[in-house]
């Protein structure tokens, strides 16, 4: 059982999360994670992975002992001083996996056989003055992954059908079919499409530079379903602009929810507004995961998806 406003909600959530909440749990909310903090005296935080929490907000709560994030990634939480104090933490992994993977597939072949300027060709009635551009296929392709973790290996399987060849870097090779890389310069060089699915941090900061995408080169694709900070995003626009990588798919930016203009204006790039995980029955599943792990720290229990720093 949860106590009743234990919780504060930190954050906005979509309508289909929020009856989730609404249902399990009675919460407080502060839907702006800057605005003024309801009272009471709270003893955990529910929040989503695009909220970021400053350290002060748990500075101003003392009671907080714990924080559910919805989302795998948890560059929202100030880990270092969440373990420092103590203070709990957990996300959202697995359940994100398919939706996430049916994105980035989508993704893949929107890119590749430019499927939302063919859409548009159709309805400007381009189409009566001549055939639509010449695309590429998949098939025979080679498919890179940095980071071949939970969705990356997803990926991958999803992927193999495709008759492609697999690759991937990491930190760790692991025991899977596919061949490794040990830095992300030797895949670009390798893949004819890069695919990221790393989390981020300071070691993959702006891991996607000029090397990377000069070492992917002209007929490479790059497809970030990550986060946008793994991007160098200066450096992207460059190659995008002067044509020195053949494309991009980008689910994720620097600064959300106002990616860089200069994405607009180009004609080889597919974006998507962060929905890797935005199904219906994904967020059911986020939400429902969420407060799971804030039961298990009321009644006591190991969290069921701690993130451990
Ligand atoms: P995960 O299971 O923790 O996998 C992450 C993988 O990245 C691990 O295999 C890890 O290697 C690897 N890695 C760590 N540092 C790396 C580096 N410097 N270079 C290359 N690989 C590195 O996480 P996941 O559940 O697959 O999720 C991955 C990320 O996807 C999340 O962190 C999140 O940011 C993002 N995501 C985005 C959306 C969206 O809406 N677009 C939705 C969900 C998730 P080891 O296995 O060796 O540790």
């Amino acid at each position: 059982m949860i106590p009743v406003n234990s919780v504060l909600q930190v954050g906005q959530f979509p309508e289909i999360m929020q009856l989730e909440i609404d249902q399990r749990l009675i919460t407080s909310k502060m839907l702006d994670p800057q605005g003024k903090i309801p009272d009471g005296s709270f003893t955990a935080i529910l929040t989503r992975s695009n909220t970021p929490l400053p350290k002060e907000l748990f500075e101003q709560m003392p009671s907080v002992k714990m924080v559910a994030t919805c989302g795998v990634g948890y560059d929202n939480l100030p880990l270092d001083f969440l373990s420092t104090r103590g203070i709990k933490a957990s996300n959202t992994p697995g359940v994100l996996n398919d939706a996430v993977c049916e994105l980035a597939i989508g993704m893949l072949f929107g890119l590749l056989r430019r499927i939302p300027e063919a859409q548009e060709f159709v309805k400007s009635t381009a189409w009566s003055q001549g055939p639509f551009i010449i695309t590429s296929t998949l098939a025979g392709k080679c498919v890179g992954i940095a980071g071949m973790g939970r969705i990356g290996q997803d990926l991958a399987k999803r992927l193999e059908p495709f008759k492609v060849k697999l690759a991937y870097t990491g930190p760790r090779k692991k025991d899977l079919p596919y061949e490794y890389h040990s830095n992300i310069q030797s895949l670009a060089k390798a893949c004819d499409i890069l695919i990221l699915a790393c989390p981020a941090s300071p070691e993959t900061e702006k891991m996607i530079d000029e090397v990377v995408l000069e070492a992917l080169g002209p007929l490479g694709y790059l497809i970030n379903i990550a986060r946008g900070s793994i991007v160098d995003e200066a450096a992207l626009l460059v190659a995008l602009q002067q044509k020195k990588i053949a494309g991009a798919a980008l689910d994720v930016f620097e600064n959300e929810p106002n990616p860089n203009l200069k994405f607009l204006n180009l004609d080889n790039v597919l974006l998507t507004p962060h929905i890797g995980s935005a199904t219906a029955e994904t967020r059911q599943l986020m939400t429902n995961l969420a407060i799971d792990n804030l039961e298990a720290f009321y009644n006591q229990q190991p969290l069921l998806t701690e993130v451990i720093n």
